[in-house]
């Protein structure tokens, strides 16, 4: 066992994993001056030739620059982002439309994963009360006592004690194993039946191949492809489908036929040989969601991030609402002067519902996908709120909007959307009652042109399609 590395009087904090919440949160503690050692299983990234982990890039939204802000850190990784400004929903005859996000000036941004977890450890760094231990694999750890046992590649084993450890080592989380162990620990895992593929589409004559200011989206009903623009000018694109689909699909001929049928207009974007070759690269990966409560171990343990709660990537706030966990706790620590023995079972009464809120959404975000694809009266809803949001900005404001443009707690936004939703139901009845009186003489005075209503109505529902998700 070696003693933990010492700046100063302060007490250790061991961060174990150096993903994106482990390398943020190891900034957070270093700035209040705590001696932090940051153990990470892989390599130093930032060395390594070919990083290896989940998505390519991700989507930051307000949370998540927030937490950035705190550690001085947000306008250099919106620097490196690519603001989407609104969904581009590809339809299947190719037809392109926009549907923003929200207001004039609301976006969220395209960022590059590794680059990002590359920042955060450079800036974690630069604090020299801060130690970084690549290729140290966390095996074993008593959360009463702090004392972790990690494993080197080359076998070597290190023993190290901190007085807090803080649980950053993603969804599949060893600190998380401590839990398990322990009565009145609550614990659930469920993987969809949905996996997902990514696939780069390069730039064409050195350009993006499409509009780079907009998330993609290609809705098919029970899958679907969204396409987020890279700074070198490429897409990747994701396509989200489930597994026995995936599984269907075993030559490159089929490959293409597939996309011919339901994804055309990108088969030129991406090339059919390089469709035919890299969808057979990397099988199809898993997703999963966690959930779990309490998030500590008296005053010696605590977990944060995907460890934590990871959710399903259907409302891109996975890291947001890990970033958002080290505001919070960082917010707790002002309140209780560092105290752990109460800042960690307050951090979980506080936490815990938001969470798990976000975990739900995500979940309910996925299923609305397959179940009310085909629910007009549900996608009507979604369009007569957008409405409501813009002439009375305050009163009623999308879920989307709370969620991802605001720090509104994600179990209050959800509390006010069903209070919205009840509202607005009720007005609706009340409109429809008015407006069938009103419709019916208008009809009958003045008959449509049939055609001409159906193509608009087929345009709005593919806006109604595309609102509900990213
Ligand atoms: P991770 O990023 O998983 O990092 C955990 C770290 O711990 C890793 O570096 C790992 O090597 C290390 N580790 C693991 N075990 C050990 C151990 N035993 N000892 C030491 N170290 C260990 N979120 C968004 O906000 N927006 C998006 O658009 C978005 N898109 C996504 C798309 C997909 C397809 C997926 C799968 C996820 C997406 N997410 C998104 C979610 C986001 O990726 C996660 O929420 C985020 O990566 C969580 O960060 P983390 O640091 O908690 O965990």
């Amino acid at each position: 066992e070696r003693p933990a590395s010492r700046q100063s009087r302060k007490k250790v904090v061991a961060v174990v994993g150096g993903g994106l919440v482990g390398a943020l949160n190891a900034c957070f503690f270093a700035k209040r001056g705590f001696d932090v050692e940051l153990f990470e299983s892989r390599e130093d990234i930032r060395r390594a030739k070919i990083v290896k982990g989940r998505s390519i890039n991700l989507a930051l939204s307000h949370r998540g620059r927030q937490a950035l802000k705190h550690v001085g850190l947000e306008e250099k990784i919106v620097a490196q982002g690519i603001p989407m400004h609104a969904r581009m929903i590809h339809s299947l005859n190719g037809k392109q439309s926009p549907i923003p996000y929200g207001r004039k000036g609301q976006y969220i941004l395209s960022v590059d994963r590794a680059n990002l977890n590359k920042e955060l450890l450079t800036a974690a760094e630069t604090y020299p009360n801060t130690k970084m231990n690549f290729d140290h694999k966390l095996q074993d750890c008593n959360a009463e006592t702090g004392l972790m046992t990690f494993v080197r590649l080359d076998g070597s084993k290190e023993q190290v004690k901190a007085h807090l450890i803080v649980g950053c080592d993603g969804a599949f989380s060893a600190i998380r194993k401590q839990f398990l162990r322990r009565s009145r620990f609550d614990y659930s895992q469920t993987y969809i039946p949905h996996g997902y593929m990514e696939l780069t589409m390069l730039p064409i004559n050195g350009e993006f191949a499409m509009k780079p200011n907009y998330l993609h989206i290609w809705p098919r009903n029970t899958f679907m492809m969204i396409a987020l623009p890279n700074l070198d000018k490429t897409f990747t694109c994701t396509l989200f489908m489930p597994f026995e689909d995936f599984e269907k699909i075993t030559t490159g001929d089929e490959v293409i036929e597939f996309f011919q049928k339901y994804f055309p207009d990108t088969i030129p974007l991406i090339g059919a040989d390089t469709l035919r070759r890299d969808y057979f690269r990397l099988p199809a990966q898993a997703m999963v969601s966690v959930k779990c409560n309490p998030y500590h171990i008296g005053d010696t343990c605590v977990l944060m991030g995907d460890a934590a709660h990871a959710v399903v990537p259907f409302y891109g706030q996975g890291m947001n609402a890990g970033f958002e966990d080290c505001i919070v706790f960082d917010e707790i620590m002002d309140q209780f002067n560092e105290d752990f023995s109460a800042v960690l079972p307050e951090y979980t009464r506080v936490r815990v519902p938001d969470d798990h809120a976000i975990a739900d959404l995500a979940m309910y975000n996925y299923i609305e996908m397959r179940a009310h694809v085909n629910s007009k009266w549900f996608l009507f809803r979604k369009y007569v709120d957008n409405i409501l949001y813009f002439f009375m900005p305050k009163t009623i404001i999308p879920l989307y909007t709370m969620v991802t443009f605001t720090r509104t707690r994600y179990h209050e936004a959800v509390k006010r959307w069903h209070w919205q939703n009840k509202v607005i139901n009720r007005g609706l009845l009340l409109s429809a009652v008015a407006a069938l009186l009103g419709g019916s003489y208008l009809l009958i005075k003045n008959p449509p042109d049939i055609n001409k209503l159906i193509v608009s109505a087929e345009k709005m529902w593919d806006r109604l399609v595309a609102l509900r998700t990213l």
